[in-house]
């Protein structure tokens, strides 16, 4: 495209910046029924979304929705908008489909913005009214050249009450057009795969229990004590007679150490080896992973993985363990700035993607067609943003306890979660004043980060319980 063609292509996609499209009424009142199924899908399980009593006894006095489902009240469905006939659409709708005509057919959301005026309750039924906010000029990004878009939309209730409001940036592009597609689709060289272990008569079981998804360790028949790695003859008794055990998988960390020099390609860097503590007593070498190794800490709890990692064979690894959800709520005065919040690894699964995708009522094919991801420019399906922001409110309110009441939630899209990946969430408590707690918030995977920003929590003086 010459350069004038490009500019007067730019000023007809900006004709309706400000513009605010018509009202668009959701298609089904606030309910239980979609509340559960997000719930499900995003493993979010604060009572006061699903059950009853407990919402009831709660600060809001009955079931309320997920913040983070506000958008999701208003998908629109299977239907692409704009084409059921005789719809007007939204400005947003109609720039996305004058770049889908030049040839910008793939899209990625880039920033989100929530502000939750009020938590909705079933019944309520959303009215919502988008405008376009900004639309860039033609940029390069690694993904491909194109356009972002911003649209800002207002939510409001049956009475006219403003209830919530999003920003929304995504980038249009073309495939085959980024960093990926530009080098040929070439995927970076292997690195080579680790050492094979050497395996004898006395240590397959160990191996053998690993491609049976089992940490098996040896125990003396005579004595019943625990030897990790395998012995021949037992230290306790002098016993040859040996079983073995399951070990449950969980532990802590008793030592780390983050090897740096020599570097070996088959290890990364970086890379982490931990001296892991089971439950059952014994200590296990091994390398703990998906987490920034700075974040390693002596006696943090851990639960074992199993999955091969860059290895011929299935390798017992241990990741963080998921922080337990907490049942009652913080006090507000127990928060400080500068407080960590532990972090907490998020398996990324098809089925999370998919369950998630539908949960929230978006379907792109890319968050759910492998092929048709691929078809533009993607190497697989990739989480959508609804389920980023679902889990980021999740991880703080897990942290901060049931009737912690997020106000609002900005994040920002880096690399894509893919399946076959691990997000771990951490944060950090950037600022607190009144009744208010901000928090800084991070999910990264073995690409890089996948999320970056902070939420906004209002810790009422009167909840349930503090401690
Ligand atoms: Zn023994």
């Amino acid at each position: 495209m010459s350069e004038s063609r490009s500019q007067d292509f730019v000023a007809e996609l900006r004709q309706g910046i400000g513009r605010s499209g018509p009202v668009w009424i959701a298609r089904d009142p606030v309910n239980t029924a979609m509340i559960r199924h997000w719930c499900d899908a995003m493993q979010d399980h604060n009572p006061v979304y699903t059950d009853p009593e407990a919402a009831a006894r709660s600060i809001h006095k009955g079931i309320v929705a997920p913040p983070a489902m506000l958008m999701a009240w208003s998908m629109r469905g299977l239907e692409p908008p704009g084409e059921t006939p005789g719809e007007t659409s939204d400005p947003g709708s109609q720039v996305y489909r004058a770049l889908d005509t030049a040839g910008y057919t793939s899209v990625v959301a880039t920033n989100s913005e929530h502000d939750y005026l009020r938590y909705l309750r079933p019944g309520d039924e959303l009215h919502s009214t988008q405008t376009l906010e900004d639309v860039s000029e033609e940029k390069k990004t690694g993904l491909g050249i194109g356009h972002f878009v911003t649209t800002r939309t207002e939510y409001r209730d049956q009475t006219g009450e403003t209830v919530g409001r999003m920003l929304f940036r995504i980038l249009k592009f073309k495939p085959g057009t980024g960093r990926a597609g530009l080098a040929g689709g070439q995927a970076p060289s292997a690195p080579p795969l680790r050492p094979e272990p050497g395996i004898s008569r006395d240590t397959a079981f160990f191996w053998e229990g690993l491609e049976a998804g089992e940490l098996r360790i040896q125990r003396c028949a005579a004595c019943s004590i625990l030897h990790h790695p395998p012995r021949v003859r037992c230290p306790g008794c002098g016993s040859y007679e040996f079983d073995w055990t399951c070990a449950s998988g969980r532990g802590t960390i008793y030592s780390h150490v983050e090897p740096v020099h020599p570097s070996f390609a088959a290890f990364g860097p970086p890379y982490v080896v931990g001296l892991v503590e089971l439950e059952e007593g014994t200590r296990l070498l091994t390398n703990i992973v998906d987490i920034d190794p700075d974040s390693v800490q002596i006696g943090m709890p851990v639960e074992l993985v199993i999955r091969r990692e860059n290895s011929e064979r299935p390798l017992p690894l241990f990741r963080p363990l998921r922080p337990e959800r907490r049942t009652t709520t913080r006090a507000r005065d127990s928060i400080r700035t500068g407080d960590e919040l532990p972090a907490c690894p998020i398996p990324i699964t098809a089925t999370l993607i998919v369950s998630t995708a539908l949960a929230s009522r978006d379907y792109q094919d890319v968050h759910h067609d492998r092929e048709l991801a691929k078809e533009r420019g993607s190497p697989d399906i990739f989480m959508n943003i609804l389920t980023t922001s679902g889990l980021c409110a999740r991880y703080v309110t897990d942290w901060a306890g049931p009737e912690a009441v997020v106000k609002r939630l900005s994040i920002r899209l880096g690399v894509p979660n893919y399946p076959h990946d691990t997000m771990t969430m951490s944060g950090s408590v950037r600022a607190e004043r009144g009744d208010r707690v901000d928090v800084d918030i991070r999910g990264y995977n073995r690409l890089g980060d996948h999320v970056t920003g902070s939420v906004e929590l209002e810790i009422p003086a009167a909840t349930g319980g503090g401690d």
